[in-house]
């Protein structure tokens, strides 16, 4: 999917407080109602439905009028609020191309102030496997809701707790940096996925690493579960480096030993495939530190487990046992119905399919939602904080923890304001809005106008000053922060906007 970042900078507060508005809403609502948006954004004289207007023109919110009049963000107003908060942060200043594009995935380029580029990784759960999540609504169910909001960031919390307590084990992962709702930031990793390499100095080395990998994981108490050439990375010095980490499970997990069989067997299949690896290879293998099966192969039964040494910590990283139960289901039923659909591998699909994902958006349809109550990488009481109400959801939202004070619209005046929004569309975004037709824009472009008027009257006492009608008149272009266009002319050349 597209990532065009230029309007960022052009997002005024209020635009964020709007779109941060919605994404409070989404908790409770699939399509928030616009009353309710206005109502959360608190912005006087009807200022909310221009702004809408205006995120909708950005594509960072869809219009849906099937039920009611009302409003989802799309994935780029999910990706906004969390790069946003994520620069504010001072994690990264500036994004870069895209370096990779998974089925529920998008991986782009970010440099800090420093320029030292790291990996973000936007996960997008609920893009493809949208029948999935529906065919589990019964399950469900009895969180009230699910949606992509919250199955993506969960994805995100689990991928950077999993990352870290790896990295701390001393496995050969990425360097996990930071975390915000469905966004992860982690090193870059110099080098390339195994697929794409042709010939290896030491194959047989590389194998044995790999195997090795898988073995020592599983010691750890883990499986990977989608081990295999699109998850590892590979260096010129042929250093592996492990990836993508979301579907792992524990050593306990009832499909543990078939999860692990078939990571080895993807290992053994693309090696045999690619690098000719005789059947004598196996049988190596015997005597040496993995302890194996007749066929030579590691055997699940004969690794050394000792399960649940990692899920300690990885509870204390904020992934819980519960976040981890949620997480397998969503993810692994997913994969047995993918694979008895269609018998492959979802990296595998994403080789071949990879490029048109934008077409293949799919928005959920769960009848109730409960999403980002916690936008950060901590998992905190967020079901027994669901608010039930508006006047709730406004309390409740000061309780979580760091970065979640922007779901709080007090606190959204805290929010760095750049340019307003209107001078940086950017039309031609591929986001999942783009089923928006011009017509119907112009159309929503008059009821949103219309709504405004009628919210002025209604705070006006149904008299309408003349002066408001130029209360949200934005600033000009003019106004620009030279600094930041200094900077943004700069990056052009390096291919970096930054933010
Ligand atoms: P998905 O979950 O969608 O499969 P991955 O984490 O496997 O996503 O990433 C998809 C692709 O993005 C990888 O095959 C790799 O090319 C690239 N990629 C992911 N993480 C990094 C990283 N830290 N550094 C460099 N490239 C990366
Ligand atoms: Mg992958």
């Amino acid at each position: 999917m597209k990532l065009d970042v230029n309007a960022l900078r052009y997002l005024s507060k209020d635009d964020f407080r709007v779109l941060t508005a919605v994404e409070m809403g989404m908790r409770n609502h699939e399509i928030v109602p616009a009353e309710l948006v206005d109502r959360i954004a608190g912005l006087k004289h009807g200022g909310t439905y221009k702004v809408l207007r205006n995120l909708l023109k950005n594509k960072l919110v869809h219009h849906d009028a099937t039920k009611y009049d009302g409003y989802r963000l799309t994935y780029l107003g999910y990706d906004f609020l969390a790069i946003k908060t994520l620069v504010n942060r001072g994690v990264f200043a500036s994004v870069g191309r895209q370096i990779g594009v998974g089925k529920e995935s998008d991986i782009f380029e970010v440099a800090t102030e420093d320029g030292t580029v790291l990996a973000m990784k936007l996960h997008r759960l609920g893009r493809t496997s949208f029948r999935a999540v529906k065919s589990k609504r019964d399950y469900l169910q009895h969180r009230r809701s699910f949606n992509w909001l919250y199955l993506s960031r969960l994805a995100a919390l689990k991928e950077f707790a999993f990352m870290k307590a790896l990295g701390d084990h001393g496995f050969p992962v990425p360097t996990a940096v930071d975390c915000n709702r469905h966004c992860v930031i982690m090193s870059l990793v110099q080098g390339y996925p195994l697929v794409q390499v042709k010939e290896l100095q030491n194959p047989d080395d590389v194998f044995d690493t790999i195997l090795g990998l898988v073995v020592r994981l599983a010691e750890h108490g883990l499986i990977h579960c989608d081990f295999n050439e699109f998850n590892i990375m590979i260096d010129d010095e042929e250093k592996i480096t492990m990836i993508d980490f979301p579907q792992m499970v524990s050593v306990s997990h009832r499909n543990a030993q078939m999860f692990f069989d078939r990571d080895i067997e993807c290992i053994y299949k693309f090696f045999r495939k690619r690098f000719h690896l005789s059947s004598e290879k196996y049988v190596e293998q015997d005597g040496s530190d993995i302890d194996d099966d007749e066929n030579g192969r590691p055997s699940f039964q004969s690794v050394q487990k000792s399960a649940g040494s990692l899920d300690k910590e990885l509870a204390a990283s904020g992934f819980t046992r519960k976040e981890q139960v949620e997480m397998d289901k969503y993810i692994h039923e997913k994969a047995e119905e993918e694979s008895s659909d269609d018998d492959s591998t979802s990296d595998r699909d994403n080789s071949e399919d990879g490029d048109d994902v934008a077409g293949k958006i799919n928005s959920l349809k769960i009848a109730e939602q409960d999403s980002a109550g916690a936008p950060d990488c901590t998992i905190e009481a967020r079901d027994s904080n669901e608010p039930e109400t508006f006047a709730e959801e406004n309390e409740t939202g000061t309780s979580h923890h760091g970065d979640n004070n922007l779901i709080n619209p007090s606190s959204l005046s805290n929010v760095d304001a750049k340019e307003p929004l209107e001078s940086g569309g950017h039309d031609d975004s591929d986001d999942d809005s783009s089923d928006d037709t011009d017509g119907e824009d112009d159309a929503l472009a008059k009821q949103l106008n219309k709504q405004r008027k009628r919210a002025i009257a209604a705070v006006h006492g149904r008299r309408r000053p003349l002066s408001s009608r130029n209360a949200y008149k934005y600033k000009g272009k003019g106004t620009m922060n030279s600094k930041i266009e200094r900077q943004a002319c700069k990056c052009k050349s390096r291919q970096f906007a930054i933010l």
